[in-house]
């Protein structure tokens, strides 16, 4: 890609309300455009990181045999007045007319409509388990969005739905995902803290948030300072709870075991039993014929919203670092001096060949040296080539790492070998 033909509309000025470091960096990269409180739209350089998670989450949940649906933005208002959610969702909800003058909603949450897929195809106990998940826009009409897209009303979440048989099945179905998510964390290289949201009154922890550490969050994390170095099984009984629940729980964990920090909520699981299968009615036949409802949990990942939290957990003074499993580009080519042939070649040279194997974004903008520096810092792709006249002469590049600093020369034909093999 050309960054002269790229849409990333960078600015030089923080805005004034970007109260913390992601939804200043969103805007001043040119990765957001506010159009109006809570609601933004993503511009090309955020949209190539939402599809890197995306393909991370949906691979690592296709693995545990989840299967991806598209359930619908919009739902009928009926679905959750047998359910009984439609009133009590209060005003959170975007309640919507259509033309004539039937109830409908923008979806908050899908329980309602997964539980209604369900009960219309599924008739027997031999097709459990079944998961269903999507990656899709909710609307929340949140009291108070801010931050940017950390506490937005329209965001990408990935939202899933399980049934089982019965409870046993259903707590392995719930483990199963909490492995999935946590490798999902891993993956998009973040620290994960399971935090046991509420004690299910069956069997043991059965809603967890998932948060990332990070100073700006908006949760207190109380936990065993084990739980850094747990294996992914002690993850699910490891101490770790939010302020909330530490203010009202007697908590057994000696002091210098306890370590206190600030989260972010980047995922959300549940255990449910069969409170949306009674009230809707959905039910498969057991061996003997008899009607079973079936155990169901779900699973959140708020999407839009770890692109912040990435951001807030991965950036310097000079601005974002991202990590290589989601980086818009996979490495930028700076061409300091376009009225310098040598350069022009070189750094084409470079991005054609790399441009086989790499998502590469070749800066050849005519604006200042120091700002195409500045702006390759701000933006924070992994890698920097650094084509400029005077290394050019002595036969060099410059290859610089972001997050590290760290700059080696080396000749044009050894930089394409480091990202061609
Ligand atoms: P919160 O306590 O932050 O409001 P929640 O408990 O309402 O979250 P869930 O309904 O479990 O969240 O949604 C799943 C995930 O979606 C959350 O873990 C979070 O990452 C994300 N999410 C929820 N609300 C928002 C929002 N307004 N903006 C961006 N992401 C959100
Ligand atoms: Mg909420």
């Amino acid at each position: 890609m050309l960054f002269s033909r790229f849409f990333a509309p960078t600015s030089k000025n923080d805005s004034a309300d970007a109260k913390i470091a992601s939804h200043r960096l969103m805007l001043r990269t040119g990765m957001i455009s506010q159009t109006a409180a809570g609601i933004y739209c993503w511009l090309p350089l955020a949209v190539r990181v939402i599809e890197k998670i995306t393909k991370i989450i949906c691979e690592e949940q296709d693995k545990i045999g989840a299967q991806r649906v598209n359930f619908t933005t919009i739902q009928p208002a009926n679905l959750w007045l047998e359910s009984g959610r439609y009133e009590a969702y209060g005003k959170e909800m975007l309640r919507i007319k259509d033309r004539k003058d039937g109830d409908f909603l923008y979806s908050p949450t899908n329980e309602e409509q997964a539980t209604d897929v369900f009960r219309k195809y599924v008739k027997s106990y031999k097709e459990l388990p079944i998961i269903f998940y999507q990656i899709h826009w909710k609307f929340r009409d949140e009291i108070r969005p801010r931050f940017g897209v950390m506490r937005g009303r329209e965001f990408l979440m990935k939202d899933g739905y399980s049934f089982d048989l019965d409870f046993e099945s259903a707590k392995l179905t719930y483990e199963t995902v909490f492995k999935s998510y946590i490798r999902i964390f891993r993956r998009l290289e973040l620290t994960p803290i399971p935090v046991q949201a509420e004690s299910g009154a069956i069997g043991g922890n059965m809603s967890h948030e998932f948060q990332i550490l990070a100073e700006t969050g908006e949760s207190t994390l109380y936990y065993d300072r084990k739980l850094l170095s747990a294996s992914d099984e002690e993850l699910l009984t490891t101490f770790a709870v939010t302020s909330e629940k530490y203010n009202s729980d007697t908590i057994t964990i000696s002091e210098k075991d306890l370590m206190i920090s600030k989260g972010i909520e980047v995922g959300h699981i549940f255990y449910f039993g069969t409170k949306y299968s009674k009230a809707m009615n959905a039910f498969v036949l057991n061996e003997k014929g008899k009607e079973i409802y079936p155990e169901m949990g779900s699973y959140g990942i708020g999407v839009s919203r770890l692109v912040a939290a990435i951001i807030e957990a991965s950036h310097d003074p000079r601005g974002i670092i991202w990590p290589e499993a989601v980086a818009p580009f996979d490495v930028t080519i700076l061409n300091l001096h376009l009225k310098n042939s040598r350069c022009c070649d070189v750094a084409f040279e470079i991005y054609k060949a790399l441009s086989s194997k790499k998502e590469v974004l070749y800066d050849d903008r005519n604006i200042t040296v120091g700002e195409k520096l500045v702006d390759a810092d701000l933006i924070g792709i992994p890698w920097q080539i650094i084509v400029g006249s005077t290394k050019i002469e002595g036969g060099v590049v410059e290859l610089k790492n972001r997050k590290t600093g760290k700059v080696v020369e080396m000749s044009p034909n050894k930089v394409i070998e480091r990202f061609l093999n």
